[in-house]
């Protein structure tokens, strides 16, 4: 198998190229914002939990979002692999994420950030919500929050997957076409 993890900031890119690199390596993408999404629309008891947190820009406690991943990660198998996308936000995240991969006698085996400056971010993701009708994109103070918890509370698992040799850093501002392509160079040489 091969897994990836998808990382950088909101607004840069990890969703739209998620779904191009899982076509091209035949991976399951899995994006734990696609999944809370799901689950507030469909009304659901998760999505009741979720709600609050996402239209917020918070993340939503580790204890439900690792049962809802690990669920879904079981549905899938047997597969050639995953891309996770959004997830892990947290080091309770990653070390669970490390424990479910061994029980399945699997690894990570990359973590693929991509690097955006905040204001193109914030650019972006204004951009985004013109179309998207997702809550979390139409109100910059909301936007400026998720940039914020992305640096205080998820930037560091940089480190955590610097320390197994495992993080690569890719430029993530130019045509959608230029970073499949860096990201592309990352995989093939795994
Ligand atoms: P995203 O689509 O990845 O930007 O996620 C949208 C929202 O879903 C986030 O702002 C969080 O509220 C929630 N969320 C998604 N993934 C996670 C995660 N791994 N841990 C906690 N909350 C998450």
């Amino acid at each position: 198998m091969t897994n990836i993890v998808l990382f950088g900031p909101p607004g840069a890119g990890k969703g739209t190229q998620a779904s191009i690199l899982k076509d091209k390596y035949q991976l399951v993408h899995l994006s734990t914002g696609d999944m809370f999404r799901y689950n507030i629309k469909n009304k659901t008891e998760l999505g009741k939990l979720a709600q609050s947190y996402t239209d917020n820009g918070k993340l939503v406690p580790d204890d439900l979002t690792i049962k809802m991943l690990n669920a879904e990660v079981d549905r899938y198998l047997p597969c050639k692999g995953f891309i996770f996308d959004g997830f892990p936000r947290t080091e309770a995240q990653a070390k669970s994420l490390d424990e479910l991969m061994l029980e399945k006698s699997n690894v990570i085996d990359a973590m693929v950030a991509l690097e955006v400056d905040d204001e193109v971010l914030v650019e972006r993701l204004l951009e985004r919500g013109k179309t998207s009708g997702r809550p979390d994109d139409a109100n910059e103070k909301v936007i400026r929050n998720r940039i914020k918890v992305y640096y205080d509370e998820t930037a560091i698992l940089k480190s955590y997957y610097q320390q197994s040799d495992k993080y690569y850093g890719v430029d993530g501002v130019g045509s959608i076409e230029d970073i499949t392509k860096r990201i592309c160079d990352v995989i093939d040489k795994l």
